[in-house]
This record gives C-alpha cells, sequence and structure tokens, in this order.
C-alpha cells in the first residue's frame, strides 16, 4: 500500500500540519521486506507477500477482497489530509483510504506488486487496458496539441486517438514501428511546427511494440534519442508504451528510455482469460496527472478484480515462462513445415536492424505470434477449424493457446490498403501459446495442417 514513510509527505507545508494534530495513517502494512542480507529479493518472490500485512486484516493470510464504497477516517484531521492528497494539493496521492473510486487496499496492494516488474516507483490499476490507455491520453493532451505514435498501433488504441480524440481537435502523426531514430526524428520536427501551427504542443510520444499483428519492434532508445534531439528538456513531451505483448517479464521500457508503461493486464498479467483490467507504470512525477484523472473519471478496478489479478501475479513468472519455452519448441516445429509460408516470432528475426532492437530490449521472445499459412484466408480459415486443443477466440496471454486471423476478425475494420501496408495479408494467423504440454500443441497444429 502507498508508501507512509516518503520523504515528500513530511516536507510539503500542508494544512493539517497547522492543525497540530496528529493524523496516524491507519492502513500501513509493516516496512516490506526486500532484502536478506545484502541479497535483493527477486519479483517471484516478493510477489506472495509484498506490501500485505497480515496483522491488519486479522491475520488472513491472503488479502481479504474490500467490499466497501467508503472508509472511515480517523478523524476529521485526517480526512482532510487525506483529500489533499487527492485533489493534487499534496503529490503521491491519498496517504489514506478514502472512496472506492480513489483508491483500496486490494488495488494498492496489487499496484505496489505490479510496480517491482518494471522497477516503477508508482503504478495504477484501472478497469481495462483502454480505460487505461484513454486516462493516460487525457491526463496528458490538450486542445492544438499533437500525438505522435508508432505503428500499427492496437486497433482500440487507434481509433481513440485518431476518431475520439481528434473531436477535441488534437492531431497525430505516425511513424511505422520499425522506424529508423532519424526517421522518428523527422516525424517529430514535423509534428512540432503542426502543433505550434495548431496553437499547442507535442503532447505525447506513443509506442506499441511488438506491434499486433505483424510483431515489429520500436527502438525504445532510438525513439527517446530522436525526442531529445528534437526537443529541449522543458518542452519533451514523454514516452509512452503499451508493454502488453512482452511485459512485465520480457521487455523493461523504463530502463530503455520511456516514462511510462500501460498494460492490458487482461493479457499476460491477469493471465487465465477470466478478467479485463489494465495498469499503468512510471516515476511519481508522470503517475501524478495520471492519477488525478482516474480519480476524476473513475477508471480504477474494482477491488474483486485487484484480488484476482494479485493471485495472478503469484505465478505470473511460471506462465510466462513456460509459455515461453513452449512456443520456442512449436516454432521450431512449424518453421519448416511444408504447409508453412513464414513465421512473425521474435525468436527467428531475419531483419538485422529489427534484430538489434530486440538484443538491446528484449530478454525473450514472448508466446504470441504470426503464422503465415500458405495460402489465403481459406487455407487459413480450414487450419483453424482444425484445430482441437487450440481454441478459436481473440485476446492473448492466457493458461489457454488461442488462435484468431486478423484480417478477417480484429483488424476487419482496417482498410484493404492499411492491411496491405502493414502487411495483415488474409493467411495471417495469430496465435497465443499457452502453458499446456508443447508435444500436445504441436501435435494438434500438425493434424490442423495437415487438414488444409
Ligand atoms: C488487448 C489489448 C489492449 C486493450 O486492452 P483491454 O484490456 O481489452 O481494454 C490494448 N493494447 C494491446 C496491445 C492489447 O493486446
Amino acid at each position: 500500500m502507498a508508501d507512509q514513510n516518503d520523504d515528500q509527505y513530511d516536507t510539503q507545508d500542508d494544512a493539517t500540519e497547522d492543525l497540530g494534530v496528529a493524523v496516524t495513517p491507519r492502513h500501513v502494512p509493516k516496512a516490506p521486506i526486500e532484502k536478506i542480507g545484502g541479497r535483493k529479493l527477486k519479483p517471484a518472490t516478493l510477489m506472495m507477500g509484498h506490501g500485505y500485512d497480515p496483522a491488519l486484516s486479522e491475520g488472513s493470510l491472503k488479502p481479504p477482497i474490500f467490499l466497501t464504497s467508503t472508509f472511515a477516517f480517523e478523524n476529521a484531521a485526517a480526512g482532510k489530509r487525506h483529500f489533499e492528497g487527492i485533489t493534487g494539493k499534496r503529490p503521491g496521492g491519498a496517504d489514506g483510504l478514502v472512496y472506492s473510486r480513489f483508491n483500496g487496499p486490494n488495488q494498492e496492494i496489487f499496484e505496489d506488486r505490479l510496480g517491482v516488474w518494471d522497477e516503477a516507483e508508482d503504478a495504477l490499476v484501472f478497469s481495462s487496458g483502454m480505460s487505461a490507455i484513454a486516462t493516460v491520453l487525457l491526463a496528458n493532451v490538450n486542445q492544438g496539441d499533437v500525438v505522435v505514435h508508432s505503428g500499427p498501433l492496437y486497433a482500440a488504441t487507434e481509433t481513440l486517438i485518431s476518431k475520439v480524440l481528434g473531436r477535441f481537435g488534437v492531431t497525430y502523426l505516425d511513424f511505422p514501428a520499425g522506424a529508423s531514430p532519424d526517421k522518428v526524428a523527422e516525424v517529430l520536427e514535423q509534428a512540432k511546427a503542426q502543433a505550434a501551427k495548431n496553437g499547442g504542443k507535442v503532447a505525447i510520444i506513443y509506442l506499441e511494440s511488438p506491434a499486433n499483428p505483424t510483431n515489429a519492434l520500436v527502438d525504445i532508445e532510438g525513439v527517446a534519442a530522436a525526442r531529445d534531439q528534437v526537443f529541449d528538456t522543458d518542452d519533451a513531451p514523454p514516452i509512452a508504451i503499451d508493454n502488453t505483448f512482452l511485459g512485465p517479464l520480457w521487455q523493461k521500457p523504463l530502463k530503455h528510455g520511456a516514462d511510462i508503461v500501460i498494460y492490458s493486464l487482461t493479457k499476460y498479467v491477469g493471465g487465465h482469460s477470466d478478467l479485463v483490467a489494465g495498469g499503468v507504470l512510471g516515476s511519481k512525477a508522470s503517475m501524478d496527472p495520471v492519477r488525478a484523472i482516474r480519480n476524476t473519471i473513475g477508471t480504477i478496478c474494482d477491488p474483486n478484480t485487484a484480488w484476482m489479478l494479485m493471485r495472478s501475479l503469484e505465478t505470473l513468472e511460471l506462465r510466462m515462462t513456460r509459455a515461453g519455452e513452449n512456443a520456442e519448441k512449436i516454432c521450431a516445429f512449424l518453421r519448416d513445415h511444408p504447409k508453412v509460408e513464414g513465421l512473425g516470432y521474435l525468436g527467428f528475426i531475419s531483419d538485422e536492424y529489427q534484430k538489434d532492437i530486440y538484443n538491446r530490449h528484449c530478454s525473450g521472445a514472448g508466446s504470441t505470434f504470426s503464422l503465415f499459412i500458405k495460402g489465403g484466408e481459406a487455407e487459413g480459415f480450414a487450419f483453424l477449424d482444425a484445430l482441437k486443443i487450440a481454441k478459436l477466440a481473440v485476446s492473448l496471454g492466457g493458461t489457454e493457446t488461442l488462435a484468431s486471423l486478423p484480417a478477417a476478425m480484429t483488424h476487419l475494420s482496417v482498410s484493404d490498403e492499411r492491411r496491405a501496408a502493414l502487411g495483415i495479408t488474409d493467411n495471417l494467423v495469430r496465435i497465443s501459446i499457452g502453458v499446456e504440454d508443447a508435444d500436445d500443441l504441436i501435435s494438434d497444429f500438425e493434424q490442423a495442417l495437415e487438414a488444409v
């Protein structure tokens, strides 16, 4: 839960101290154990207890689900102090529990644990990946501003930026995911000129890597270098990145120059295809405006979802590691199959620059990839309809293997020209490998390819 001992709370000159009333924060977990001797504990260990003190909940080993809309204040001064955090008079959010649209014990414990993986100063949980993305954009973008983004993005994100923000006088420019830093700098210069003309600023650089469903990687370090070349420090836009496909295990963008990391927690973090949620992580300074908008519009997730996410974090490393190993074995089988035209798998990158980005940014190839079946839509459909273990569904990152055909499903609304430009062909099957037995899955893919 919120760190009560943070220096910034003690150095702020604030009204509650003037009242001369001692405000003891209520839900203060014991200082979390992060080290034993000189050894810094690994995230997999911290997921079992970090941020939760059973003594505060009748000794309950697991955190109870706090089903309440509001929290009783210890005294009036505590109420005032907490609202100073909620309203932004005091940075870092409330240092106590107030009302369930703002915070709650389950959400706060989960946020503390999620932040461990990316070594983020601060983390926020949301009701969906899209509500997380929308809240980040609302917190950063004003009328006349320009959003610069990599392409392609998750379809709903593209709609949000181009169509919804467009209604409020916000424009955008994009560059392809694999663009060089020089190309990115060129687009940023263009955006700067466009913003000046529209009376705004370049508000945010929004990335998604790897891109869906092409798996093209964005050079985060290259984008940060281009940003620093084009902008002075005081007008430099923050770099936000949707890290859903590789995070939080295989890619840690905060280490490579990103300021804000975004997740659809519905995918690998939730990991069981049984909830919808989102997350945003970064420095306290970049999270404060996002928290303020979340407080205002209520895009926080509910306590039950936060509890399920917390349970999921305990097995995150196990699940993602197994899924990654499975994908490696399966892709090795699919690669040489006569009915396979190609694979978009990060373990088999041929492009030199993409390989370089992979080596600098990623510690694993993930378990979501594209399989190009020889032929077109008919062959793709025949393959999907013949699968026996893999389920025919969109989404990814769950314990079960899923397969879909983006051109006919998730990307059906994208125009033919844009699909062609992005390489989203009619024979591209998108597969998310789960934690089943790898050889069982290989048998399933083998028989389904035979049926094509
Ligand atoms: C699923 C997904 C989203 C949207 O998340 P929801 O939880 O469905 O709102 C955003 N970005 C990426 C890359 C996704 O895969």
